[in-house]
Parts: structure tokens; sequence; C-alpha cells
């Protein structure tokens, strides 16, 4: 879920070492934000209806299922006519914590889609170097209506009818639009959560796949479409009282544990 601005305190983790997807049949293991992948697969650079961002930092490795859906919504965004696809962070090859931008993204089953939709395509010197569009207006309460166009609704919407995905994080005040435009259809916006950032791109969460034994999957989201006192609660000032405890990071799954061993052995 990375932010606008880069982390600017990377912190180096044993998962950047691994520049090769471990091979195996494809096996998402443990939770979305503590986990890993064997068997990933490298998203296809070239392609006629993405484009991938920052394809230097090598974190375009996913569960086959992502691949599939990266390929499934470009081609519906394209055959109705609404731009390009821009694909952002998915995993790095054995999945893990990245050293910035975000906790998730590590079992192989998250993607980051931009929410501007080109019809240009971008030279690779834009692709290593894309400027997001901040839709969030600076009160932080609504959307930049000077920016927000229908077809980002209809980019979100899509992904979010798409069967295999479970949850699309957004800023709150993408969210609040979302509720306001939907009109009657409403049951997608269920899978779409207000966050925190995300003020450019949407995050998107597939479902564990049914032969990933290890991969845990969340509850899903409340009933409804989130868009009463639960996204209201996100534009309230924060209550009184002490900063929530930073956690210590929970230990790895086991077999995330051996495979990185099992690497810094062999290195
Ligand atoms: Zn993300």
């Amino acid at each position: 879920m990375a932010a606008l601005a880069f982390n600017a305190l990377a912190v180096p983790t044993p998962w950047q070492k691994i520049t090769q997807p471990v091979a195996g049949s494809p096996q998402a293991i443990g939770a979305f934000a503590n986990g890993c992948i064997v068997g990933a697969r490298p998203l296809q650079l070239e392609a006629a209806n993405y484009q991938v961002l920052r394809p230097d930092q090598h974190r375009y490795f996913g569960h086959p299922d992502l691949l599939l859906f990266i390929v499934r919504l470009s081609n519906q965004v394209r055959n109705l006519g609404l731009g390009e696809v821009l694909v952002g962070d998915m995993a790095m090859p054995a999945g893990g914590r990245f050293s910035s931008g975000h906790a998730s993204h590590q079992s192989g089953l998250d993607a980051d889609i931009w929410l501007q939709t080109p019809r240009q395509r971008w030279t690779a010197q834009e692709l290593l170097k894309p400027q997001p569009l901040d839709l969030v207006a600076a009160n932080g309460r609504d959307v930049n209506p000077r920016l927000w166009q229908p077809q980002t609704m209809m980019l979100i919407k899509l992904a979010a009818q798409d069967s295999d995905v479970t949850r699309i994080f957004v800023n709150p005040a993408i969210k609040k639009q979302l509720c306001r435009v939907a009109g009657p259809d409403r049951a997608w916006l269920n899978k779409v959560r207000p966050w925190f950032g995300h003020r450019a791109h949407m995050h998107v969460r597939l479902r564990c796949p049914a032969d990933s034994r290890e991969c845990q999957d969340q509850a899903p989201p409340p009933a409804g479409d989130g868009c009463g006192a639960e996204l209201e609660s996100w534009f309230l000032p924060p209550k009184p009282g002490k900063p929530p405890v930073k956690k210590a990071p929970p230990p790895l799954p086991p077999s995330c544990q051996a495979l990185l061993d099992n690497h810094l052995v062999a290195e």
C-alpha cells in the first residue's frame, strides 16, 4: 500500500536478496502482511493492455491467479475504451516484506493498480519515475473534482466485481465519492474498504487459492455497502488517549522461515 511519497527510511529485508522465484507448484503462504510465496511468476512486462510501473524494483511477481486477474482487468478496461491499466507493486520473487512502502503484498496475492488509465502508452522513463495523480482534495474529505473521472469508478467497480477479489483499499475520500456516485447497483461497494493513503492507487487483494493450504484468508468485510457510520468514522477527529503501541511483528510462518533459512545457507 505505497503512499504517495516513498518511505525515506528503507529498512533492508532478507527477502530482497531472493532474486528468483522459489521453484515449486504455486503456493501462497501465510498472511497478506506476514507471508511468502513459492512458485511465483513474473508478470509479463511487454503487454498490449497494461504497463508495469518501476520495473527496476522487481516487485512484479505474484501467484498465477494474480497475473490472471491483471490480464482480465486490463482486457476489460481496454474493451470498454477506458485506456490502459497501470500496475504498481505486486510482490517480490519469493514474497516477504518490502524494505519500504507497505507491510502487505507478502504472499503474492496483492497488487496496486493506479487510478489513472492513460490513453497513450507511457515511455520507459515515465514508467521508471511515474507521477502519481493525487485524487484526494487538500482537505482530505473529498476527491479533487477536477481530477475525478467517471472511468475512475468504472476501473474500481470492474476490479471489485471480479470473483477472485475479496478487498480493495482506497482512501476514505475516494470511498465517499464512490458511495455518492455508485447509483442503485451497489453490491460491489462491499469490497471497497477505506484505508490510509491510497490517494492515487487502489490496492487489490485476492482470496487465497484453494490449493494454497497454508494461506490465511481474512474474514469477509461486514455486510452492506460500507457507506454509513463506518465510513463517517474516518472523518471524525481522532479520539484523545494514548497513541497505539507499536507491536513487534509476528513470527514468520514456519514454511517461510524455512525458505529464508535455506536461501541464506545456499548463498
Ligand atoms: Zn498496496
